[in-house]
C-alpha cells in the first residue's frame, strides 16, 4: 500500500531526533481525515486534546527528554475505547453525549509511549454487526469502492488505515471484528490471545471473547502496537502477562516459508466466492512453493460454531448492557414520570434494532427452560471447539484458510436479514471461542477488490503468528 506515513518504528525515530515534528504529524493526520470525510470512517475528533499533547511531546523532545517506540504517532480508536478528549459513544445514541471519567488502559499505554489518539472511528453500534450498517449515526464506505461496506464492526478503524488517515488504528474483535474489515479493505488485523491485552475501559460486548487489536499497513507496524499494549492490567483479572521476547520484529522478512500449515477443510468448504476461492488457493499455492509445509485440517465441530457463538454472545450482551439504563451514562428520556418509565423509554429509544435482537435472543437462551436447551449446550460445544484446535495445533504450527465467504458486499446488501449477515462471520467465530491469535494479512484483490488470509496460531503465539505473518506479507507482496 503506498503510504504518506513511514513505517512506526522509522517515524518514532524521526519525531524523537527533533526532525519531524509531533506536531506536524498530528496535524497531517487531521488534515487526511478532513479530506476523506466522506467516507464516514470517523464519528469524532479529539484534535484539542491531541494538539495539546503534541506540543508537550515536542517541548520534552527538545528538552533531551526520551519519550518512547511510538513518540509522536496519531492514531485513530475504534469510539467504543474510552478516550479523552471528546464523547466516547459506541455508535449507539444511547451513548450519545458520553464523556468517559477514565480512559481504556490499552490506551493509556499507547500515550505512555508517546502515541496520539487524533479520532474516534465509526462501528456496528456496541460493536455488534459486519459492515458498519448498524452504527445509529452513519455508515462507513469501503475505500475501494464506495458502494460497498468496509466490514465491521471496526470498519471506520480499517477504512481510516486504508484511507491513510493515520499510520495505525484499534479495534474490537469479539467475533471477526478485526479481520473481517481488515480482509474486506484491504488492511493489516490481528486478533491476540483472549487476555493479551487488557480489556479494561472498553465497552464490553461478549465479555468471555472480547479481544483488543491493532489495524495497520504492516505486520511490523501491527507487532509494534502490540508489543506496546500487551501484558497484565491490575484492572483487568483476565488478562496474561505478554512474551518475555516482545512482539515487535527486529528481522527482515525472509521468502522462505517455514513450518508445517494446516489448510482447515471447513472454512475452505464454505467459500460462497468463486473468485476467493481461486484466489485462496493460489496463495496456498505459493506458500507451497517457497517452503511452506501444507497440509489439509479437519476440524469437524467449525460448521456449527456459528450456531454456538450466537447464543454465547448474546447472553453475554444480554448482560453487558443492562448497564445502560438511562441512569449511568449518556441518554436519559426527558419526559419519564418515574423510574420505571425512567429504564424502559430510555432503552426503548437509545438502543437500536441490533442491541434489541440481541437482548431478546440472550435473555430468551438464558431463560429457565432454554438455559440448558441452549446455553449449556453452547458451552459444552465450546469446550469441543477448543479442543478440536489444541489437537489440530499438535501437528502444524499455523492453520490457515480465507477470513470471509466473499470480498466486500453492497452497503444495503445484507442489512435486512440478520442472518445473512451473521452467515459473514463463519470463518472468525470459532476463533474467539477459542481464544486462539489470529490475523488478517492482505492477499491481493479477487474482481478489483481485497481478499484477506486467515492465519491462526496457539494460544498465546502470538509472536510466532506475526513472524510467519511477516515472511507470508513479504512474499505476497504486489
Ligand atoms: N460480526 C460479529 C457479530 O456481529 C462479530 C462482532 C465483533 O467481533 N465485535 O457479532
Amino acid at each position: 500500500m503506498s503510504s504518506q506515513w513511514q513505517s512506526l518504528a522509522d517515524m518514532a525515530d524521526s519525531v524523537q531526533t527533533g526532525r519531524v515534528k509531533a506536531a506536524d504529524l498530528v496535524a497531517q493526520a487531521l488534515k487526511t481525515i478532513e479530506q476523506k470525510k466522506e467516507f464516514n470512517a470517523v464519528i469524532s475528533l479529539t484534535a484539542e486534546r491531541a494538539g495539546l499533547r503534541a506540543q508537550e511531546i515536542d517541548q520534552r523532545i527538545k528538552d533531551g527528554e526520551k519519550i518512547g517506540p511510538l513518540a509522536g504517532i496519531p492514531f485513530i480508536a475504534k469510539d467504543n475505547f474510552l478516550t479523552y478528549g471528546g464523547e466516547t459513544t459506541a455508535a449507539s445514541n444511547i451513548l450519545k453525549g458520553f464523556n468517559a471519567p477514565y480512559q481504556a488502559t490499552a490506551i493509556n499505554k499507547l500515550e505512555a509511549a508517546g502515541a496520539i489518539v487524533v479520532a474516534k472511528a465509526n462501528l456496528d453500534a456496541f460493536a455488534h454487526g459486519g459492515s458498519t450498517e448498524n452504527s445509529d449515526f452513519m455508515v462507513t464506505k469501503n475505500p475501494h469502492d464506495d458502494s460497498r461496506v468496509p466490514g465491521g464492526s471496526s470498519g471506520g478503524s480499517a477504512a481510516a488505515v486504508v484511507l491513510d488517515m493515520v499510520p495505525f488504528a484499534l479495534g474490537t474483535d469479539t467475533g471477526g471484528s478485526i479481520r473481517q474489515p481488515a480482509s474486506f479493505s484491504g488492511a493489516v488485523g490481528l486478533k491476540p490471545t483472549y487476555g493479551l491485552v487488557s480489556r479494561s475501559g472498553v465497552v464490553a460486548m461478549a465479555s468471555s471473547t472480547d479481544v483488543i487489536g491493532p489495524l495497520a499497513r504492516t505486520v511490523a507496524d501491527a507487532a509494534l502496537v502490540l508489543d506496546v499494549m500487551a501484558g497484565k492490567d491490575p484492572l483487568d483479572a483476565t488478562s496474561i502477562d505478554s512474551n518475555t521476547a516482545g512482539y515487535t520484529i527486529n528481522k527482515p522478512a525472509s521468502k522462505k516459508i517455514s513450518g508445517k500449515i494446516g489448510v482447515v477443510k471447513e472454512y475452505m468448504d464454505s467459500i460462497v466466492d468463486d473468485g476467493v476461492k481461486r484466489h485462496i488457493e493460489q496463495v496456498i499455492h505459493t506458500l507451497e512453493q517457497n517452503g511452506a509445509h501444507i497440509e489439509a485440517v479437519s476440524l469437524p465441530s467449525l460448521p456449527l460454531a456459528l450456531a454456538c457463538y450466537y447464543i454465547i454472545c448474546p447472553a453475554e450482551v444480554s448482560s453487558n448492557l443492562s448497564r445502560y439504563d438511562g441512569q449511568r451514562y449518556g441518554y436519559t428520556q426527558p419526559n419519564a414520570q418515574n423510574i420505571e418509565e425512567s429504564y424502559i423509554w430510555s432503552r426503548s429509544e437509545g438502543f437500536g434494532k441490533e442491541a434489541k435482537r440481541r437482548i431478546m435472543l440472550g435473555t430468551y437462551v438464558l431463560s429457565s427452560g432454554y438455559y440448558d436447551a441452549y446455553y449449556k449446550k453452547a458451552q459444552q460445544l465450546r469446550t469441543k471447539i477448543i479442543r478440536e484446535f489444541e489437537m489440530s495445533f499438535q501437528n502444524v504450527d499455523f492453520l490457515l484458510g480465507p477470513v470471509t465467504p466473499t470480498t466486500a458486499f453492497k452497503i444495503g446488501q445484507k442489512a435486512a436479514d440478520p442472518l445473512e449477515m451473521y452467515l459473514q462471520d463463519t470463518m472468525t467465530v470459532a476463533i474467539n471461542l477459542a481464544g486462539a491469535p489470529a490475523m488478517s494479512v492482505p492477499a491481493g484483490k479477487s474482481n478489483g477488490l481485497p481478499v484477506g488470509l486467515q492465519l491462526i496460531a496457539p494460544m498465546r503465539a502470538d509472536r510466532e503468528l506475526l513472524l510467519m505473518a511477516h515472511d507470508i506479507e513479504e512474499l505476497l507482496l504486489p
